[in-house]
């Protein structure tokens, strides 16, 4: 099948497409409309059908694929893997379903999930979505105080936790940040249920509020839990954006639209089918994580690997160790990840039997070309940069491998996806910009299957977040582009990141990009600070490879004289600061907002996705310094 011809079905007969991909997933009753869209912008995809998640991820597959694995869990930090078959899953996920309920949990309820990358965050999802709770995963990383902030949002019947996670060897014990959670929380979860990994032995359990898994799993352990048959639109989670640009954002999924667009990506676009392996590196606690992890490759009958630890331990080879020995065909990750490891030997990549992988798909933050490079020469396989938000549940942009695969232009992620109506328009007039033309990237309403339906509790804020930024009524993505003429988009960054140097708009990417040229340089995040003759100036703050040749001026000089070369005099950093970390989100994002801010001397604003505290300080070490 041809792209250009599966594209345009999708958009110019879009319920007649829908209803065939509908196909791919198992209704309970058929869908009476495929599309409702009656109240614009909210729409209701496969309106009055009922199906379910966890029936389409497991249940369904018993018959054919019973003996075949469904999840391969990996943890470097605990030494362990585990390897679960579609019958063992299934039976685990009924056991975790039939201890929900004995907890008095059920349809509508919501449960708040805070567990690291094990096979049990996977079965308390899939045990959710059979028993139609609403699950809000929260990445385990986060801190108390974020973790209190989204229990008041869901206001949970149950919080699931971990004894523990660990991170670079290290044991993080949960157990108390969720006391401390529920105590500075206004609506606390009545009860917590503890998964013990037996890595916090001094673990304290509160009488009468918490209860041990173990034990529970011991007692219903076999059960059979009937599936709770959704209407399609009805909430199947709850997940937060990583706060990158402000206050996290809820977002709500439904069930069959989300279902059926996963269906259609994981062949589509991963070019995974029953059967195949895909890995992906994220947190089961990021969209990547839900979509990709979890519902994606189970739905497709594929089996999935889910990773805990580093990607540099116990070696920078560890991921491409998996990739060899489970016999992955996609692998999924981030740029973020990536160059971290071009931070270290590049032989790393050259150790392993890699001849079953197929792609690399990379999302999450701008792929700059040299890491593009460096990753497609060091594995020899195809890059492919896709597109797309926590909002959105699945790509946006992205080239398309199970259909005829258009080829890559290095710094796109590609093209639209089915579905996905997109324009790019100017910020002023909301006029469509000409191709090679700066604006913004909006989707046309209604907003195809998959994407949120709204924000959780707050339809107001879906509809100022998304839709009140241009006289029309469009989804505007926040990001900014320039389509080419062979229609491949280019996300340049946030709209709020533009630099606006005397008249002139710079992307802050592509002034990122031209600096990341320098051998010596790792990663830059460059952000636009207020001046007074030229209105803002471009600013870098870097981080530098290890073992590189040139001292930090003499890099910062690199960096200047390349920006010069590439982009022009007007994108001339006024100042550059090289750093040993630069601050980011715990999804890995830069936190460029911040870095103004404190640039600006101003308060950095809501850090609560804040990954490292200690970068954000030696920014401020550094810009008190001076560069
Ligand atoms: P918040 O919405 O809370 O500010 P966030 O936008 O970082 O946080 P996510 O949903 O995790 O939350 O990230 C989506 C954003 O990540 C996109 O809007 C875009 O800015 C960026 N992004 C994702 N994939 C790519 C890509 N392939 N190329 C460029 N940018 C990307
Ligand atoms: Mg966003």
């Amino acid at each position: 099948m041809r792209y250009e011809d599966f594209y345009r079905r999708s958009i110019e007969e879009p319920e007649a497409f829908w209803g065939e991909q509908a196909r791919a997933i198992h209704w309970h009753r058929e869908p009476e409309r495929i599309l409702d869209y009656s109240n614009p912008p909210f729409r209701q995809w496969f309106a009055g059908g009922e199906t379910n998640l966890c029936y389409n991820a497991v249940d369904r597959h018993l018959d054919q694929r019973g003996d075949q694995l469904a999840l391969i869990t990996v943890s470097s930090e605990t030494d362990t893997a585990r390897e679960i078959t579609y019958r063992e899953l299934h039976r685990e996920v009924n056991t975790f379903a039939a201890v929900l309920r004995s907890l008095d949990v059920g349809r509508g309820d919501r449960v708040v999930i805070y567990m690291p990358n094990m096979a049990e965050a996977v079965f308390a999802m899939l045990a959710c979505a059979r028993i139609g709770a609403v699950h809000s995963v929260v990445f385990g990383g986060f801190a108390a105080h974020n973790l209190a902030l989204r229990i008041d949002d869901a206001t949970p019947k149950l919080l699931i936790c971990a004894d523990a996670g660990m991170r670079g060897g290290k044991v993080i014990p949960y157990k108390p940040l969720v006391d401390a959670a529920c105590e500075e929380a206004s609506s606390p979860p009545p009860k917590v249920l503890v998964v013990s990994r037996g890595l916090d032995p001094d673990i304290a359990l509160v009488q009468g509020r918490d209860v041990d898994y173990a034990k529970l799993r011991a007692r219903h352990d076999g059960a059979q839990v009937d599936v709770e048959w959704l209407e399609s639109n009805e909430p199947s989670y709850l997940l937060y954006t990583s706060g990158t640009t402000g206050k996290p954002k809820g977002v709500q999924r439904d069930v069959g639209g989300y279902a059926v667009a996963l269906a259609l990506s994981m062949w589509s676009i991963y070019d995974v089918r029953a059967g195949q392996v895909m890995f992906s590196t994220s947190d089961v606690g990021w969209a990547v994580g839900h979509s990709y992890n979890v519902y994606g490759p189970l739905i497709a009958g594929a089996t999935s690997v889910l990773y805990e630890g580093l990607p540099t331990s116990p070696d920078p080879g560890i991921w491409w160790r998996i990739c060899e020995r489970y016999g992955v065909r996609t692998m999924f990750s981030s740029p973020t990840g990536i160059r971290v490891l071009k931070k270290q030997d590049a032989s790393w990549l050259k150790k392993h039997d890699l001849s079953k992988l197929q792609w690399l798909f990379l999302a999450g933050e701008p792929l700059d070309e040299p890491t593009a490079h460096w990753i497609t020469d060091g594995i020899g396989k195809t890059i492919i940069d896709n597109y797309w938000q926590t909002e959105t549940g699945w790509p946006v942009l992205a080239l398309m491998p199970g259909l005829d695969m258009k080829p890559v232009k290095f710094g796109s992620p590609g093209l639209p996806t089915p579905g996905y109506r997109l324009r790019v328009i100017d910020d002023g007039t909301g006029l469509d910009v000409a191709p090679g033309e700066k604006g913004v990237l909006v989707i046309e309403p209604p907003l195809p299957p998959g994407c949120l339906t709204t924000v959780w509790n707050d339809d107001a804020r879906f509809l100022s977040s998304y839709f009140s930024h241009f006289r029309e009524l469009v989804y505007s993505s926040l990001d900014w582009a320039i389509r080419d003429e062979d229609g491949y988009t280019f996300i340049l960054g946030r709209t709020d990141d533009v630099i606006n140097v005397a008249g002139h708009r710079l992307g802050t990417r592509e002034i990122e990009e031209s600096c990341a040229t320098c051998n010596s340089v790792a990663e830059a995040a460059v952000i636009g600070v207020s001046d007074d003759l030229k209105g803002q100036v471009p600013v870098v703050f870097a981080t530098l490879k290890q073992g590189g040749s040139e001292s930090p001026a003499q890099a910062a000089a690199t960096m200047r004289q390349r920006v010069v070369e590439q982009l022009g005099a007007v994108a001339r950093p006024a100042r550059v600061y090289v750093v040993n970390a630069l601050p980011k989100t715990r999804s890995g994002k830069l936190l460029r907002r911040s870095l103004q801010a404190l640039a600006e001397s101003r308060d950095p604003g809501d850090l609560s996705t804040l990954d490292d505290p200690g970068a954000l300080e030696e920014v401020r070490r550094a810009l008190e310094r001076g560069a």
